[in-house]
């Protein structure tokens, strides 16, 4: 039987809709939760994510601000620019996007965010609560990729995941996520130098595919009844398109479709889950600094 399809844009549209309520309560009390976005440079991808970002902002009724700096902008200036955002009472969230240009360090970067503003969830202090089991903010995708598993309805406590990717945005807070409290999943991380991927995928009850490759994870590699999560975001080129280029994930959807029981598309799977738990941890961030109740 072909899997179910699990839609990003039909799932984002549920979450974004239950955010109304606190952003409502939020309003009456005559603050509307701010998100301001910082991006360097014009690369193509970035720009696409970064107005996504900023229409998804809008469209919930929050405050978002994108501002476009020249990719020659200094380590300094950037940093003289977070700081004012961290002491900006208007500015609940703040997202620097990645990557950065090669003369900035994304790390001293992202250190210099106010915790309390870090929707982004790559703070230290937000990755080690996450790794604690704390209540820091989550990082965007592991947290859509898990609103994703938590919809098919597929028990997760004691399932076998296979995370392909083991990177700080995506694999390694999902893995970290995943074999924690109310999650309780097996997970094994997968990566460049796995001997045998497909001995572990075939094994998993669920395999999520963070790898940024396509065909990374075929039909032959997963087991019947499978869920299959697609994370990557790859352009190949298409003639077909007027872009030039059509977007693909990881994964060989066609014939796991055919052989899973649950598939997510790319597009439309997990990309619109991310900017979802994005405006997710700003209201979340207003409704801290308020003392409104959130939803969790
Ligand atoms: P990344 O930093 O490049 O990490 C990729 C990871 O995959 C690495 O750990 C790498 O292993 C592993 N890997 C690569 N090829 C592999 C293979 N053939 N077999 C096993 N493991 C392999 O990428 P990322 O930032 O995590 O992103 C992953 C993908 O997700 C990209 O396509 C990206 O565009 C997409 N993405 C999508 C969203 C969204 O909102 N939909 C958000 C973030 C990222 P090593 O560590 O050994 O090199």
């Amino acid at each position: 039987m072909p899997a179910t399809v699990i839609s990003g844009k039909l799932l984002s549209h549920e979450l974004r809709q239950a955010l109304a309520a606190p952003v409502a309560a939020l309003a009456a009390r005559g603050v509307q939760p701010g998100l301001t976005v910082v991006l360097l440079g014009e690369d193509p991808a970035s720009v696409s994510y970064v107005t996504g970002k900023e229409k998804a902002s809008l469209e919930l009724g929050l405050r978002g601000e994108t501002l476009r700096l020249p990719a020659s902008t200094t380590e300094d200036e950037l940093l003289a620019l977070i700081a004012r955002l961290n002491a900006d009472d208007g500015v609940d969230g703040i997202l620097v996007q990645l990557p950065l240009p090669a003369h900035i360090r994304s790390d001293k970067v992202i250190l210099a965010i106010d915790p309390a503003k870090d929707v982004d969830g790559f703070h230290p202090v937000s990755v080690g609560q996450l790794v604690l089991g704390g209540k820091g903010f989550v990082p965007c995708t592991p947290h859509g990729v898990l609103k994703i598993l938590e919809k098919t309805g597929v028990p997760l406590v004691g399932s076998e995941v296979v995370v392909v990717g083991r990177s700080n945005i995506v694999g390694k807070p999902l893995a970290l996520l995943l074999m924690q409290a109310p999650y309780h999943c097996t997970v094994t991380v997968c990566h460049t130098r796995t001997r045998n991927l497909a001995a572990h995928t075939l094994a998993a009850d669920i395999v999520i595919a963070a790898a940024g490759k396509p065909g990374t994870v075929t039909a032959s590699m997963v087991k019947p009844g499978a869920v299959v999560v697609d994370v990557g975001v790859n352009r190949v080129p298409d003639a077909s398109k007027a872009s030039g280029f059509a977007l693909v994930g990881d994964t060989e959807y066609a014939g796991i479709a055919e052989k899973a029981s649950f598939v997510t598309p790319v597009p439309g799977g997990v990309g619109p889950m991310t900017i979802t738990m994005l405006l997710h941890n700003t209201v979340l961030a207003a409704c801290r600094k308020h003392g409104i109740a959130f939803p969790e």
